[in-house]
């Protein structure tokens, strides 16, 4: 049994997100606690818990993934930014749902916390 998780109710239209892209592989929506200006998560349509749970047939949604990120930072006018993928809960992961970050619109320090 695959677990409920807030992203796969907002995939199902059970509850509401800010939209910015959809496809028939993956959706994009703003977070809902944004930590800088531009903060949107990009989330495949397939439930996968995490990075952990990915298989080799899984490449080309990775790789789609990745290109939709670029294609909405780049939309949203970003000269800089960052994706982040937290991957386990010590890492910072609390939806178990696969996700991109994608967060710019500030200068960003490195390392990360
Ligand atoms: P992570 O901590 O990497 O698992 O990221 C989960 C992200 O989902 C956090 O940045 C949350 O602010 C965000 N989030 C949780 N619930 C929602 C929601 N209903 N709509 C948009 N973003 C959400």
């Amino acid at each position: 049994m695959t677990e409920e998780t807030i992203f796969s109710k907002i995939l199902k239209r059970e509850i509401p997100c800010d939209e910015v892209y959809s496809d028939e592989h993956c959706i994009a929506f703003r977070d809902i606690q944004p930590q800088a200006p531009v903060h949107i998560l990009v989330i495949p349509r397939k439930t996968i818990a995490s990075l952990k749970e990915v298989e080799t047939s899984d490449k080309n949604l990775l790789g789609h993934l990745m290109i939709v990120s670029a294609k909405i930072a780049k939309e949203q006018e970003l000269e800089n930014w960052r994706t982040v993928i937290n991957t386990g809960e010590e890492a910072g992961q609390t939806v178990f749902h696969l996700h991109i970050h994608i967060i710019g619109g500030r200068k960003l320090l490195w390392p990360p916390g």
